[in-house]
């Protein structure tokens, strides 16, 4: 008898996760996506402030699945899934699958601001993160040359959109690369001359945190020299300025936005389903489609709604819901189901600076040192790939002793499309 087949779409946090609990259980498994690497978005920021090269947060999916039984890896984009007739459209063919897994991830959100989509920078795939860190670098080259004092000021102001994880630690890690190299390879620039401003919505930074850790972050970025614009929302950006609601324009040519994700494109090439907040699909307890109980949709992707709500976007998220997502398709093979989905949070942290964060787990606040060394370990634990874990040791390690950042390289000058 052929085995049933079982579709990943998507290789990401949950999809990775997914496949490594069902390789070898007895199925063909069929591992699609449109990079042939695995992401570790997470530390994207580090690759955009010329902390880390690419390479580094990355690990090429043949090599992972390499020796795993009855697993194939296809580079395809998806362009269409037809739960109806059980088949997924790729950019090159049409598959079957006995049971589908849809992982494919979440996109930036403007929420319908075409003027700063177009003039933003994004922070969701590696070619951006490298457009980003060639920006930053190639301002300071021009700022160099300029002697106009105004057009000077606007290329070297950063302002970062949304003061969640990524917008806080991205400011701090850019501080840091100013302030400890940028303003040493440009000696007639001083750090004093450049701003970072967040500017957030919301009445305070981190809102997924306590107050007291909230409150830290922010008088921690001040202390380092970074601007926080709370309350303040971005209505409008050109190539060289940033409107605020009020009337308040910012001059600036790098505005990073980290302001909000809806789910992938793909959602929408899904006929017949149910879309809620974010257009994610909307799944019921045990991650399936309505009517469709071989279709299940894990990650960034799914609005699966616990007490009311529906759980972040985050990586553990993803990541549990893909090993259940695994555990309940090998048990309905055995005639068997699980209990619903149930998240189990292990709670939140970001980093600030060198030697500072915040991190809540179990009912336990943690912040400066402890919290970074808690936050470095488990980002070196939850990268992909040996040499990936070692290398960034190294590089952090390095960086840390001699306040150095090595990627600093300009590869291109001309800003690409990065919208996703
Ligand atoms: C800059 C940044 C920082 C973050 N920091 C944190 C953090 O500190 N902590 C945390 O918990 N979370 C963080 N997140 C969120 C976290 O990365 C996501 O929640 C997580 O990646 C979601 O996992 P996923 O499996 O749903 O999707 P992803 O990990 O995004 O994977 C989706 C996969 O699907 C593929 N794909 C998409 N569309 C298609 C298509 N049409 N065809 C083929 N393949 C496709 C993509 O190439 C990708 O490999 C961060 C995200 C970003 C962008």
């Amino acid at each position: 008898m052929s085995k049933k087949r079982v579709v990943i779409a998507g290789m990401g946090f949950g999809g990775l996760r997914a496949a490594k609990a069902l390789a070898g259980s007895g199925f063909e498994l069929l591992l699609v996506d449109r990079n042939n690497y695995h992401l570790f978005q997470p530390l994207l920021y580090q690759v955009a402030t010329a902390g880390l090269e690419e390479e580094e947060i990355a690990y090429p999916l043949r090599g992972l699945v390499r020796g795993w039984k009855d697993t194939t890896f296809l580079l395809a984009e998806i362009i269409g899934i037809n739960v109806a007739d059980r088949t997924i459209r790729t950019d090159s063919e049409v598959i079957s699958y006995d049971y589908l897994i849809i992982a494919a991830g979440s996109r930036t959100n403007y929420f319908g601001m075409d003027s700063v989509a177009k003039n933003a920078f994004d922070l969701k795939r590696l070619d951006q993160a490298e457009d980003l860190r060639n920006q930053i670098l190639f301002m300071f080259e021009r700022a160099e040359r300029e002697s106009d004092v105004r057009r000077r000021e606007a290329l070297l102001t950063f302002v970062i959109v949304g003061g969640g994880p990524t917008g806080v630690e991205f400011a701090g890690a850019l501080r840091e690369l100013i302030v400890y190299v940028l303003s040493k390879d440009h000696p007639t620039i001083a750090s004093s001359e450049t701003r970072i401003i967040i500017v957030e919505a919301a009445n305070s930074l981190l809102t997924a945190m306590p107050d007291d850790l909230r409150e830290y972050a922010r008088l921690k970025l001040i202390s380092m020299g970074v601007e926080v614009m709370l309350e303040s929302k971005v209505i409008g950006a050109t190539e060289e300025s940033v409107q605020l609601f009020g009337g308040t324009t910012i001059g600036t040519h790098t505005l990073l936005w980290s302001a909000g994700v809806a789910a992938a494109d793909l959602a929408g090439a899904i006929p017949g389903i149910e879309r809620g907040g974010a257009g994610r699909i909307v799944v019921q307890p045990d991650l399936t489609i309505p009517g469709h109980p071989n279709v299940m949709v894990i990650g960034d992707m799914a609005c699966c709604l616990t007490n009311g709500a529906p759980l972040p976007m985050m990586a553990p998220v993803a990541s549990q819901q893909g090993e259940y997502a695994a555990q309940s398709i090998v048990a309905r093979e055995r005639g068997a189901s699980l209990p619903a989905f149930r998240y189990r949070d292990k709670g939140a942290m970001a980093t600030i600076g060198k030697s500072s964060a915040v991190a809540v787990t179990g009912g336990f606040k943690f912040r400066g040192y402890i919290a970074w060394l808690a936050w470095l370990l488990l980002h070196l634990f939850y990268l992909v790939g040996f040499r990936n874990r070692v290398v960034v040791m190294m590089n952090w390690t390095y960086a840390y002793w001699f306040q150095e950042r090595q990627v600093r390289i300009i590869t291109s000058k001309n800003r690409r499309s990065v919208r996703s």
